[in-house]
Formats: structure tokens, sequence, C-alpha cells
């Protein structure tokens, strides 16, 4: 195990991994310290990877600029490793395999699956709600930018007169999910004008190009999950499977994140902080394991870990004590 850098030479092809049966990843961003929020995907994608016989894989998505925070994604590795977590590969940053979603993106456009868009956030004000809480693109664009106007981003054409734009998915944790994405998201963003790739293409790729078949992440993303698995099947890559758990609130009933001034986790021992994580999970430890060694609570964890426990809720709140 190692939180050194990987090796700029990276795997330059999206196709996956053979590898073995199940492989799971936590993909954290660095916009701050670990939190109980963070902490609580990063268990249980860890425990269901390790619970099938698999490989657990860590990325750091920090290609949104602007979010991330300098120093972040090392004090997020040594935590975890402070937790005792293993990771079966080096680490991956997003930011370095920008050659590998370019890639991707040129694909999509040589089928024909793309066009430039000139709208800003204001011009699709007035349009209905997407699914996520932001606006469903109203397609201005697709038929060519208006004259003069020059693209800010560029757009997945969602339905090109297939029916794929309907997904359905049984989520491991929170079950049956249909989305017809044209309806409720519309063509949605694939990279800026200023080449930044958006994060549901990065995700895609890097899901593929790391072989990873089992993601369980925050419930958080259960709704941009379609806009994934629409991406896979336009790029001819295989869906994994998906387990979307709850996520910790705060008291006011908002995902806790490092903007809503979460408490960082690294003063407090592992045991126990493990122990809540697992509590929150449905997983029920004993009382006595919050004063067990590291491994001994992974051990348990291990033996124990059950995902059909896990509530199935988009949301709990957090214990007060990490809020
Ligand atoms: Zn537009």
């Amino acid at each position: 195990m190692t939180t050194d850098q990987p090796k700029p030479a990276l795997r330059a092809v999206v196709p996956c991994d053979p590898g073995p049966t199940c492989v799971g990843r936590f993909a954290p961003s660095p916009s701050g310290p670990l939190h109980f929020g963070s902490l609580v995907a990063a268990v249980g994608s860890a425990l269901d990877a390790r619970r099938g016989g698999g490989r657990w894989l860590v990325r750091i998505e920090d290609i949104d600029g602007p979010r991330s925070q300098a120093g972040a994604d090392r004090a997020i590795l040594r935590e975890l490793e402070r937790l005792g977590f293993v990771w079966d590969a080096p680490p991956v940053w997003q930011s370095r395999r920008t050659e590998l979603y370019r890639a991707a993106l040129d694909r999509l456009a040589a089928a024909g699956r793309t066009y430039g868009c000139a709208c800003s956030r204001r011009d699709i004000a007035d349009s209905a709600p997407a699914v996520d809480g932001a606006r469903r693109y109203p397609g201005t664009c697709r038929a060519g930018m208006a004259a003069g106007r020059t693209a800010r981003s560029t757009r997945l054409r969602v339905d090109a007169g297939e029916t794929d734009a309907v997904v359905r998915l049984v989520d491991r944790v929170q079950g049956e999910i249909v989305q017809n994405v044209e309806c409720e998201v519309g063509d949605f963003v694939l990279a800026h004008a200023d080449g930044q790739i958006a994060y549901q293409l990065a995700v895609v790729v890097d899901d593929a190009a790391q072989g990873v078949t089992d993601v369980v992440r925050g419930a958080d993303l259960l709704d941009s999950t379609p806009r994934q698995i629409l991406l896979q099947r336009l790029l001819g890559v295989p869906t994994p499977s998906y387990g979307h758990l709850p996520v910790a609130l705060d008291r006011s009933g908002d995902k806790l994140s490092k903007q809503t001034l979460a408490r960082p986790i690294a003063d407090v021992p592992a045991a126990q902080i493990l122990c809540a994580t697992l509590e929150f999970l449905g997983q029920a430890p004993p009382a006595d394991l919050r004063r067990a060694g590291v491994r001994e609570v992974w051990v348990w964890a291990a033996q124990h870990w059950n995902l059909s426990r896990v509530p199935r809720l988009r949301g709990l709140p957090a214990p007060a004590q990490w809020c």
C-alpha cells in the first residue's frame, strides 16, 4: 500500500480490466478533510468489495478545479491509512487522466452524439426543474447555435431517435429506479468550453478503465446514475452494479459536507469513528468494539457486513457529534 503518486503513463484506453470478479472504489473529491459523510461511502464500498473477495480502489476526483483544496488529497489518503483502509492499487487522480476523457468525448462526437451549446445558466433558468434540482435543458442549441454565439459547453444528444433515453436500474440498496433522461434531465453537459470535463463523463470513463464492477456510494448520486448508464451504453462499456447508501445529514437536514462545516474526524480514535459509521449503515457493531483495535474492527466488519441491513433511505441524520 502506498500513497505515492502513480506513474504519469496511465492506461490509455477505456476497455476494462478483466480482473477478479468484484472491484469496488471510493472516489472522494479533495475539497477538504475526510468527514463522517465521506467516511460512510469509504467504509461501505470497501466492505462491499472485500465481502465479495474483490479489490478496492481509491480515486481522487479533482477535475472540479475551483472546489479542490491544495493538500486535501494527501490528507484524505493519510486519514484513510490511519483508519486501517488498504487499497489494492496506487490511487489515481482524475486531473492526470484528462486524455482518457477527451478520447471518450471525441468518440461521442464522431458518433454524432454531441453538440456545442451557447446557453448560460441564465438562458435556461426558466426551464422545468430537472431531477437533480438543476434545470432541464430545453434543447435550445440542438439544431445549431444562434448566429454570432459561441459554445460555452458540449452537450450529449440524449434522444437521438432511439428509445435508449429511458434507463431502468435496480439499485442494491434503494431498489428500482426508472428515469427518462430526455424528459427529466435533457441533453446534459459533457465538457465546458475551457476544456473542463463534466463529472458524468469522467466517472463513467474511470469506472470502465479501472474495471469497477460494484459502485457503492452516497445516494446524492442516485439521480445522476441513469445519465452514467446512458453514457456507458453509448461508449460500449459495461454497466457496474450500483448500491446507493443513505447520505449523512446535518442538523438542518442538509448533506454533511465540507461546505456545511462538517467536523473533521482526524482527532477521533479510529475504532470509535469506524463503529459509528458501521452503526449508521445498520450493521449494529457490539458496543465494546469501540474500544478494540483498528484491525479487530475491520475483522468484525468484514465478517458481518450485510448490504441488506443498510437503511433503504436517501438520507439519515449523522450522529450529533460529527455534524
Ligand atoms: Zn444551448
